[in-house]
């Protein structure tokens, strides 16, 4: 099964896409996380990216729909991908659309987690990331067991660069403006399906694992 996550930042998209994936055994691709790592490698696309990044600003088209064009055409993905934070605008979503056409494949389902901007918020400004392992943790949400580290590899949690309250208001202006016409670009397709993005995390993984079942994706 091949699918889109699609939602605000902060509506908890990586959380889900985590258990999802494992749940369903279907390749993550995060295009957050790829551009990050580009950035750690210091790679040239990591140098561009991260001026947007930091910035809150969508990383150029170019750089993003190369680096998913080559995962999603990979021979790795029998059981198919889920997509995380990409696309994020109608031009990205058409790029897609054709590399999936190229290699005989389409996207199944597009679930759009319909999330408060109070919701968004609260999740961004507490979240806390491991700098050795991206592991994800939340200050009252999800709190570590040690205060500062991470509970997988023992790493120091710090707060994403983007994450700061500044540049949290611009990507939530970014994803108003660029990305929440998507729903309309997926509903026209016959694919949207929603989800509420304000359930605690266990219920919108049970919400999002039933809605798969019915839709016989599973
Ligand atoms: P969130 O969904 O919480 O904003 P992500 O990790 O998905 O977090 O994205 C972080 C940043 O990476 C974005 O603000 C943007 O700069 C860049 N980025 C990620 N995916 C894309 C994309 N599909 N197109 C352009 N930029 C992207
Ligand atoms: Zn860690």
């Amino acid at each position: 099964m091949n699918i889109v996550l699609l939602g605000p930042p902060g509506a908890g998209k990586g959380t889900l896409a985590k258990t999802l994936t494992k749940e369903f055994k279907i390749a993550h691709i995060s295009t957050g996380d790829m551009l990050r790592e580009a950035v750690k490698k210091g790679a040239d696309i990591g140098k561009t990216a991260k001026k947007y990044m930091d910035r809150g600003e969508l990383v150029p088209d170019d750089i993003v729909v190369s680096i998913v064009a080559a995962r999603v055409s990979g021979e790795d993905l029998k059981n198919g991908f889920l997509l995380d934070g990409f696309p994020r605008n109608e031009k990205q979503a058409d790029r897609l659309d054709n590399s999936l056409n190229e290699t005989g494949k389409k996207l199944d389902l597009v679930l759009y987690l319909k999330t408060s901007q109070a919701t968004s918020i609260k999740r961004l400004s507490g979240r806390i990331v491991c700098v050795k392992c991206d592991a994800n943790f939340h200050l009252t949400n999800m709190p570590p067991r040690r205060k500062g580290v991470c509970d997988y590899c023992a790493g120091k949690l710090i707060q994403r660069d983007d994450d700061r309250e500044a540049t949290v208001k611009r990507r939530l202006t970014v994803y108003e403006s660029q990305t929440r016409s998507l729903i309309d670009y997926y509903k026209q397709k016959g694919i949207l399906r929603e989800v509420s993005g304000d359930l605690d995390i266990e219920q919108l993984f049970k919400s999002a694992k039933m809605l798969f079942e019915r839709e016989g994706l599973s």
